[in-house]
């Protein structure tokens, strides 16, 4: 296991959150058959959605990232809970582009610039927190820190890495967050503002085998550990929540699938995982979906 480790340092001014994502983003590539820049895109974005989940006490809760700057890769989501589970999905997942001018994968390129990185909080309550920023340079941290700053009023450093092997494996991953508290002092700030300009990427320092509490200590000498967090990949799909989903679809198609197909097959996007409808089953979530809209007539 890989947990996420949430420490504080300099006299408490300063929370760090750092985890090893290698496998994390190794599982999500062999479900997606994801190449090196989708692999890169998703798991960068992957890393910051377990780490931002990581806030939440309650298991249920949920942070859902959505990102799409009109680039080729389409759009990226991922589902992140306090419980630990994550999933994630790629518009392509097959984009391999190179930067010849700095050597690695063009992330900023795959995602783009035209679009907006969306954050929605669910804590199961009517009105889910949300916040949407403009995309600045689609790698990711740079992104993540501009909507920390923009719509959580908290400046932040985010970094984030993915290597990827000449095989297409997931050679290394992970991710690094550390945010200034409210009234950090001045020295706070200028040693955050140096360590930026010196310290390695992040997927570097975990390629290198440093674990996330070694990382963070190697950049704060009086860090202290508070608290560690579990991640791992799981799809939460069930068969109750694409009869949902059915229910929702318009009525015409629904009924075509009943008396042309006489039956549904329904893939989950983020696990591949198929769901079989037969016709009696469909019928009887048309009945249910005319009773619930004719209750509404009714009503209105
Ligand atoms: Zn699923």
């Amino acid at each position: 296991m890989n947990p996420i480790v949430i420490a504080e340092a300099l006299n408490k001014t300063v929370k760090i959150r750092a985890v090893k994502t290698t496998e994390l983003v190794e599982t999500a590539r062999l479900k997606h058959d994801l190449y090196p820049t989708s692999a890169a895109a998703l798991g960068r974005v992957m890393t910051v959605g377990s780490i931002m989940a990581s806030e939440w006490k309650d298991p249920e809760a949920k942070t859902i990232i959505e990102i799409n700057g009109g680039g080729p890769c389409g759009s990226i989501i991922v589902h992140a809970k306090g419980n630990g589970e994550l999933k994630g999905l790629i518009g392509d997942p097959h984009i391999y582009l190179f930067n010849e001018q700095t050597g690695k994968l063009d992330v900023g390129k795959a995602v783009g610039t035209n679009g907006y990185l969306k954050v929605m909080k669910d804590l199961g309550l009517k009105e889910p927190f949300s916040g949407i920023v403009n995309l600045q340079s689609g790698e990711i941290g740079d992104d993540f820190s501009y909507y920390f700053a923009i719509s959580e009023q908290t400046p932040s450093v985010v970094s984030v890495g993915v290597l990827v092997n000449t095989d297409y494996s997931i050679k290394a991953a992970g991710g690094l967050i550390i945010q200034l508290l409210p009234d950090a002092p001045e020295e706070t700030i200028e040693y955050v503002e140096n360590l930026v300009k010196t310290m390695k990427p992040m997927s570097t320092y975990i390629d290198e085998g440093l674990t996330p509490e070694e990382i963070i200590k190697t950049l704060f000498e009086d860090a202290n550990i508070l608290e560690y967090k579990e991640v791992y990949w799981h799809c939460d799909c069930s068969k109750e929540h694409f009869k949902d989903a059915l229910a929702l679809i318009d009525r015409k198609d629904l009924v075509s699938l009943i008396e042309e197909d006489h039956e549904a097959e329904i893939t989950c996007q983020y696990c591949n995982k198929t769901y079989h409808f037969e016709e009696a089953e469909l019928k009887e979530i048309l009945e249910k979906k005319d009773a619930v809209e004719n209750r509404e007539h009714l009503n209105s």
